[in-house]
């Protein structure tokens, strides 16, 4: 296709693109869905999709849920998803940990139950997860009790955050040879009416300045989610469309990872802002730059159905 960057997707390129296609990836939130709600139309579009005998899968830089709590999820939506098809921050670093740290020891982990229900499934156990208790006494804050197992630190979205939790973190990484792995820097989750809250990547940051040293991250833009679905379900990237509403985690995830990108803008970013890394003469703003952009994924509906 000789499309040049960032153009609407309409009309018969549609079906161009998808017929160029076999297998397509979808962010989560701002794509399928928004927090609880599905995006009109969409639940059809991934149906179809695999109707078409497309190969669909999802991934999604939140760590809170489980790939089975994500596939209940879908299929509470209308979505016809298998657990399997499903790759999330907390499911991947899980995996990351086992497959490519090798990890032998236990994770003190500032994250999810859903975290530790993924790490537990690949045989790694884990200290620190729901509140920390130690408080209301004076505390020899650097000789807080620590686990001899823990040969990791891992940072995702955790809602019981607190001093406590990053001084911990800080001891286990000035021990030699302690593994610091975050799922995910994204640094705000946007809610509805033009509303945000802090994310996982304010967390991580704040356990990286006290640790002055930099985490590792699984989750978009990084190539290791595009590896987890490539090596489980043999995906050719030139044959692969990444579908996204950000460009600084899913468009330059495709981008990276050499697919043909969607930006959707049903979410996050706008086309103002994939302009303005066009314009830049910054090489890597120029990977924030989709191939293609529609208003919502239910654009893809006509092409589908006809
Ligand atoms: N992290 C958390 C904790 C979230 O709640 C969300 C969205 O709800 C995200 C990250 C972003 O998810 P996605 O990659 O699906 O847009
Ligand atoms: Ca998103």
């Amino acid at each position: 296709m000789s499309a040049s960057k960032c153009s609407r997707l309409s009309g018969t390129l549609v079906k161009q693109l998808l017929d160029s296609v076999d297998s397509v990836l979808f962010d989560c939130d701002g794509v399928i869905w928004r927090g609880d709600q599905a995006v009109p139309g969409a639940s059809q579009v991934i149906n179809l999709l695999k109707e078409n005998g497309k190969k669909v899968f999802f991934v999604t830089n939140n760590s809170t849920k489980t790939r089975k709590m994500y596939a209940d999820k879908m299929s509470k939506l209308g979505f016809n998803v298998k657990e399997e098809e499903v790759f999330g921050t907390a499911y991947c670093c899980a995996t990351y940990l086992k497959t490519v740290c090798k990890l032998e020891g236990k994770v003190y982990l500032v994250g999810s139950d859903a975290m530790r229900q993924e790490l537990e499934a690949v045989g790694i156990q884990q200290t620190g997860v729901g509140p920390d208790l130690v408080f209301g006494k004076q505390l020899d804050w650097a000789n807080v009790p620590l686990d001899a197992d823990v040969k990791a630190v891992v940072v995702g979205f955790d809602e019981h955050f607190s001093y406590m939790k990053m001084n911990r973190a800080l001891q286990y990484l000035s021990q030699p040879g302690c593994l610091f792995v975050g799922t995910n820097r994204d640094t705000r989750l946007p809610l509805e009416g033009g509303k945000a809250v802090p994310g996982t990547g304010c967390l991580l940051k704040a356990v990286e300045t006290a640790a002055q040293c930099e985490a590792q991250t699984v989750g978009k833009p990084n190539h290791f989610m595009f590896d987890c679905v490539a090596s489980q379900f043999g995906v050719e990237r030139d044959r692969c469309l990444m579908v996204g509403d950000r460009l600084d985690t899913d468009i330059l995830l495709g981008s990276n990872c050499g697919l043909k990108t969607l930006l959707t803008l049903t979410g996050v970013s706008t086309v103002a802002d994939a302009e303005a890394h066009q314009k830049s003469g910054c090489a890597e703003r120029h990977g924030m730059v989709p191939d293609y952009y529609v208003d919502s994924i239910a654009d893809l509906l006509p092409a589908l159905q006809g």
